[in-house]
């Protein structure tokens, strides 16, 4: 079917390789032997080495379509999940990479070409940001913008310039970096969320939802040696990402991901096993997307040989699977059904990821006792957590401290993330810190040893080592210090 979330993911590779691109397959969710991250939360996760320059490959462009997970650390987008249209906890970035091969040109070139001719997105829709340094120590991305205007029908109005939060990409604190290009889409007035606040203006990168970002190409091209000293890098490379499901929504001229043929499938299982009429499952959105987004994730997880469990990416897995169970329950489904969820996942997702028709019975097997273990201890749990909350707000408090909240965690199964979720609909908060705090004591003390907290975390500090040693020993490139301001 033309534009199927499918065909979308297929012909992005398809362009790329008639271009000289090697088809590279996905990596799993878990990073090959990195320590350092806690998910791949990239496609350029897996060629991080190459940027490096401690890994080299048979070829010098690829092009992929990589499973991300962005629930943890620097990339957390678990609270906007279900709230909005754009954001999930699992997702797939399109990818074209080019190591030390094409540059800028190109990049942009073929970017335009796919978006406005093969795949016939509208040219006044389109507006593409480059980078402007506010503090006016890297030099302006003229040639990004210089490259942009180039291009067939583009409107030299469209081409925008940012700063350094949104337009300056950086794999640590130091380490490979370089400015970033970013195409947003205008959706229509009528995606402004904003319209009753008063002097508010819809802008690409502010703060409505009029303005999609659809795809970021990253031209790395500097190694950042300290926060004030850069040196261009001897190869350059470009790395880019675009979110399969949002280019599926715009194609499909759907206004929401959910909407798509990537995620729809999941919302009319869910509705099928509730019974509930349209209506109601109009009321209940949040549940539906949420059930959605996170049992599509802890399919991928499980097939990747995530399991539910106490810590790190396992408590993740856990963690989403007993949050969808509880967004279950708010909509009557008080028995696993989750299992019944991941076989329509694995039929939309079956053919492009086939781990997932090989695990189909783990899948299955995992989320059903993880549900069951949930709801023995549920029932008490989520009353426990009631008569913390009335006693808040008896005291006229307003945020339920980490001890109390650990305990519900530690005795009745009750992640941080599914308090907070009760609590937030009450108009109250949790200490996470000192959840955080409390989980770490309990696992001094029971002997468990120190290893990713709850939330995970991307380890900075060891990137950095990593880095510093590959510096030292010269492996980064010439000493060419292109700034120093001090
Ligand atoms: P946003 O500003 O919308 O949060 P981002 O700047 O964090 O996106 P990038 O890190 O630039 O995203 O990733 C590249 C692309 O991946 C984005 O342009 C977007 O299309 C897609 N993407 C990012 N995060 C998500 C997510 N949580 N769910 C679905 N798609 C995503
Ligand atoms: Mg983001
Ligand atoms: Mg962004
Ligand atoms: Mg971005």
């Amino acid at each position: 079917k033309r534009f199927s979330g499918a065909y979308i993911r297929q012909s992005f590779i398809d362009f790329f390789v008639e271009r000289g691109h090697t088809f590279v397959p996905s990596s799993p969710l878990v990073p090959g032997g990195d320590q350092t991250l806690l998910f791949t939360n990239a496609g350029m996760v897996q060629f991080k080495d190459v940027f490096l320059g401690t890994d080299q490959r048979p070829y010098r462009r690829a092009v992929n379509s990589q499973k991300c997970m962005r629930v943890a650390g620097k990339h957390n987008d678990l609270e906007d999940v279900g709230r909005d249209d754009t954001h999930h906890t699992f997702f797939e970035m399109l990818g074209n990479w080019s190591f030390g091969d094409y540059y800028k040109k190109e990049a942009i070139a073929w970017a335009w070409e796919l978006l406005t001719e093969v795949w016939g997105l509208d040219k006044n829709r389109l507006w593409v940001t480059c980078f402007k340094d506010e503090y006016g120590e890297i030099p302006t991305d003229e040639e990004a913008a210089e490259n942009w205007a180039k291009q067939p029908g583009m409107d030299s109005n469209h081409i925008l310039f940012f700063g350094r939060k949104d337009n300056f990409w950086e794999m640590a604190e130091t380490g490979p970096c370089g400015p970033c290009s970013e195409i947003h889409i205008d959706l229509g007035p009528e995606f402004c969320d904003k319209r009753d606040v008063p002097g508010h203006v819809c802008r690409v990168n502010g703060d409505c939802k009029r303005f999609l970002e659809l795809w970021n190409l990253v031209f790395i091209q500097y190694n950042r040696l300290s926060p004030t000293r850069l040196e261009p890098l001897p190869a350059r490379h470009v790395d880019t990402g675009m979110g399969l499901e949002r280019i599926t929504a715009i194609l499909q001229g759907v206004s929401s991901n959910y909407a798509t043929d990537l995620l729809s499938p999941l919302l009319d299982k869910v509705q099928q096993l509730t019974g509930h009429t349209l209506e109601e499952r109009k009321a209940n959105i949040t549940p539906y997307r949420v059930i959605a987004d996170h049992s599509r994730a802890a399919t991928f997880l499980i097939a990747d040989g995530v399991v539910p469990g106490n810590v790190g990416r396992n408590y993740v897995c856990r963690m989403i699977i007993r949050r969808a169970a509880r967004f279950g329950r708010k909509i009557g489904l008080m028995d696993p059904f989750l299992a019944n969820v991941a076989d329509t996942v694995i039929e939309i997702y079956g053919e492009a990821y086939p781990e997932l028709v090989k695990n189909k019975d783990v899948i299955r097997e995992n989320l059903t006792r993880e549900e069951i273990r949930f709801r023995r201890t549920v029932e008490q749990g989520l009353s426990q957590l009631d008569v913390y909350l009335e006693d808040l707000k008896a005291r006229g408090e307003k945020i339920l401290d980490g001890e109390r909240a650990f305990d519900l965690y530690a005795t009745h199964g009750l992640p941080l993330e599914l308090i907070r979720d009760v609590a937030q609909e009450e108009g109250l908060d949790v200490d996470q810190e000192g959840f955080l705090r409390a989980m770490e004591a309990h696992r001094t003390i029971s002997g468990a040893g120190k290893a990713f907290g709850p939330l995970g975390g991307e380890r900075v500090d060891i990137y950095r080592s990593i880095l510093e040693d590959l510096q030292r020993r010269g492996a980064l490139g010439p000493e060419g210090v292109i700034y120093d301001p001090y």
